[in-house]
């Protein structure tokens, strides 16, 4: 699953919900990001 993330607004947009538009569907912005997609979690203990 691809998400990208907004410049302006900050928040996570799926990649179905652009379509063909690289746009942030809440702001309208056209600044948009990947965030990297490998996750990595560190659980300190
Ligand atoms: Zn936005």
């Amino acid at each position: 699953m691809v998400s990208y993330k907004c410049f302006e607004c900050n928040r996570e947009i799926s990649d179905t919900m652009l379509r063909k538009k690289v746009r942030c569907p809440y702001c309208g912005s056209k600044m948009l990001f990947k965030p990297r997609q490998t996750t990595t979690v560190v659980k300190a203990r």
